[in-house]
């Protein structure tokens, strides 16, 4: 109390980085008091993105401007949601770099680097990310994409401890933001798509000391079970390889609180290896996979859970955000958790037994029909089944909704999803080896269902059946309200506020507000960069501000290259305000082609190379050699690069730009059939730049005509 008394004077008596209060419980008890600040990542516990803050809204909301910005220095994926805490400003970049700045004028005030090994980012599957971090007394704390959890001083970012919270020999990373719950700092960790084993963490917030660790997935079956939950859950498992590769259910992103039912929520990630029949062949739900667990934060000794895909074989994770709320469900207004999941339908769950309420799917979905209320599961259609036939299955591995995190409403009810509708090929493998390292095992294939058809008819195909769009859902009633088309599928994040606003960046470099009632674009702005962070919103001095990190990266602009989005540009951290005239530097003029070194090899080492590439290269390069700036775009490397290419691609010359060598898996003969492969697909898009540009424009309208028949057809 006294602390709150002291930080009510201080913003009348004190400079900004003379003093700032502590966070704890009783302050993030009392959040109300103080709606001008953004203490935890979801703004509150129950992580419902909405602020109370009114200052900016419906009616004057087209006065915002933008009032500064900040470059952190890089052209990768910024994906944090920034903390306000005593007007400094806590954000974090790419590498699990951590900024603070001054929120009324941007002035830097310290960063702090982990330096993370660069190598380490062969082992990131979705870019060197990271969400943000966590607050707790007069410390903040940052994970790293090298697995370890480090305190920070608020005041001076001098790191105070320091824990490796992994086994540094299995590809794990940390994207994900803690959260701190009654002094434990908890965090979990990505790599299911690579192979590890699941778990989250709890650590002491003022010494670093491990308090407690609780498992998604059963571990070595030679060794006793560490919980009778692990006992209950290797009773869903079968064989033995998915130890070997790891099981998966990483907890990679989303938690939410409820302090009354003293629960914490975790949200459980996909399977390793993907393939349910390779990695369980007897079958089983595989627990705790594609689950939302109940915990005691203050044991992690387990309470419920409830499984969203069983026997996930999709990448259906359940590690989407998760929101509490108290609505009405058939006419009585009960104590839900929403979450919607990638698989496509959005589930309403008693977050004090986990017992289902309602699901249904807010965006297209064919593996199941329904989800029946009887039993709480998926009723899965013939679609599901890829084990002797290719199967075409919404969604894709992306899903309906992936990270980016969604809003609640108090005032309209609703929440307001970034949706994706999408599809992908699924396949079972022939034969299957496991790959230790930073290697892939899916033990599938899945492919975004493009014949090779060239460049222009893949993109026109891919951005007609990959579409992303903001989506208001009535929770309630389980119908969609309103929804607001994006130019491409991949998008930001929501903010919603009392000021009757839903603020969502999008992939084509804006940031955007809505009526939260109708949907109604009523203003936006230049982000400079494609946008995938959530907004959040702050006052000070009696004055309202956005703030949003705008920053091109993430999981599937790694993966493709998505038409219309804003790619290859400085990320920044923007800062609005009404009445404010800042502008953006001009966008960087897309670099212009070199033209390559000649082709080399024979066209059956072409052949091969594309088939090593697809299988080692283009998850981070672009599948296709279709790159979205990201990271380098390999039919523009230099003829000095060229000349080393083995080296880099081998012998990891270039570790330490997050270029790691591949020697562990590939031969002299795959890097020069690679080599090959780029130099044919780079000289094949020179030869076109070279054309008449009428003939291209023609070309390219006759493509897009023929895009639009496939796409109808393959949709
Ligand atoms: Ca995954």
């Amino acid at each position: 109390m006294t602390d709150r008394l002291l930080a009510a004077l201080c913003v009348l008596f004190c400079s900004v980085a003379a003093w700032s209060a502590p966070v704890d419980e009783a302050r993030l008890a009392a959040l109300d008091q103080e709606p001008g600040s953004w203490l935890v990542h979801g703004r509150n516990p129950a992580e419902t993105r909405e602020s109370p803050l009114a200052g900016i809204n419906t009616e004057n909301v087209n006065r915002l401007g933008l009032a500064w910005y900040f470059e952190p220095g890089t052209k990768r994926g910024l994906e944090a949601t920034p903390l306000m805490i005593d007007g400094v400003l806590y954000t974090t970049g790419t590498w699990s770099r951590v900024y603070a700045l001054n929120a009324r004028t941007g002035e830097l005030l310290w960063t702090f680097d982990p330096q993370v090994p660069r190598a380490w980012g062969q082992k990131a599957c979705c870019d060197v990310v990271n969400r943000g971090v966590a607050a707790w007394g007069d410390r903040v704390y940052v994970g790293t994409i090298d697995g370890r959890l480090i305190a920070l001083n608020r005041e001076t970012g001098e790191p105070v401890w320091e824990t490796l919270t992994i086994d540094p020999e299995r590809p794990y990373t940390i994207t994900g933001a803690p959260r701190v719950v009654k002094g434990n700092v908890i965090i979990g960790n990505g790599g299911s798509e690579y192979g590890v084993r699941g778990y989250v963490s709890a650590y002491d917030a003022g010494t670093g000391a491990l308090s407690w660790r609780f498992y998604t997935v059963p571990g070595n079956p030679d060794e006793p079970f560490e919980n009778d939950a692990m006992a209950m859950a290797a009773r869903t498992w079968s064989g033995d390889l998915w130890w070997e590769v790891g099981g998966g259910g990483t907890v990679w992103d989303s938690m939410a609180y409820d302090p009354a039912l003293d629960l914490l929520y975790i949200g459980v990630g996909n399977g390793a290896p993907w393939n349910r029949h390779v990695r369980s062949p007897g079958g089983g739900d595989n627990l705790f996979l594609s689950s939302i667990v109940a915990l005691r934060p203050g044991t992690g000794e387990y309470v419920w859970h409830y499984q969203t895909t069983p026997g996930d074989s999709w990448d259906y994770t359940a590690t989407q955000h998760m929101i509490l709320a108290d609505i009405l469900v058939g006419g009585v207004i009960r104590r839900v958790l929403m979450q919607a999941p990638k698989n496509g339908f959005f589930y309403v769950i008693d977050r004090a037994t986990g017992e289902l309420l309602s699901a249904e799917k807010y965006v297209e979905a064919t593996w199941a029909s329904h989800v029946d209320l009887e039993s709480g599961r998926p009723v899965e259609t013939d679609n599901a089944d890829h084990r002797t036939e290719v199967k075409v299955t919404r969604p894709a591995p992306f899903g309906g909704h992936s990270w980016h995190p969604m809003a609640f409403s108090s005032q309209t009810g609703l929440v307001y999803i970034p949706a994706m509708e999408n599809q992908a090929e699924y396949s079972t493998a022939t034969a299957f080896k496991y790959l230790p390292g930073g290697h892939w095992n899916l033990a599938q294939g899945q492919t975004l269902m493009v014949p090779p058809m060239g460049e222009a008819l893949i993109r026109g195909v891919l951005k007609r059946l990959m579409t992303g769009h903001l989506l208001a859902w009535d929770p309630s009633s389980q119908k969609e309200v309103w929804r607001v088309p994006h130019s491409s599928m991949w998008n930001g994040g929501v903010l919603v506020t009392a000021g009757g606003l839903v603020f969502q960046g999008s992939g084509d470099g804006h940031l955007y507000a809505y009526g939260a009632r109708t949907g109604e674009r009523l203003w936006q702005a230049p982000a400079g960069s494609g946008v995938v962070a959530p907004p959040i919103t702050y006052e000070l001095d009696g004055e309202q501000y956005v703030a949003v990190m705008a920053g091109w990266g993430g999981a599937a602009p790694l993966t493709f290259d998505m038409p219309g989005t804003a790619q290859g540009q400085p990320g920044r951290l923007l800062v609005f305000k009404l009445d404010a005239t800042e502008t953006l530097p001009p966008p960087l003029p897309a670099p212009a082609l070199n033209q390559p070194p000649p082709r080399q090899g024979t066209e059956e080492m072409v052949q091969a190379g594309e088939s090593l590439y697809a299988e080692h290269c283009g998850r981070c390069h672009g599948g296709a050699l279709m790159n979205s700036a990201v990271v380098p775009d390999l039919r523009q490397l230099s003829v000095e690069k060229h000349a080393v290419f083995r080296n880099i691609v081998l012998d990891g010359i270039f570790q330490g730009t997050g270029m790691a060598g591949f020697a562990d898996v590939l031969n002299a003969d795959d890097a020069d059939a690679i080599q090959a492969y780029v130099l044919s697909a780079a000289n094949d898009q020179w030869e076109e730049a070279q054309l008449p540009g009428w003939w291209r424009a023609a070309k390219a309208w006759f493509l897009d005509l023929v895009a639009a028949v496939m796409a109808f057809f393959l949709g």
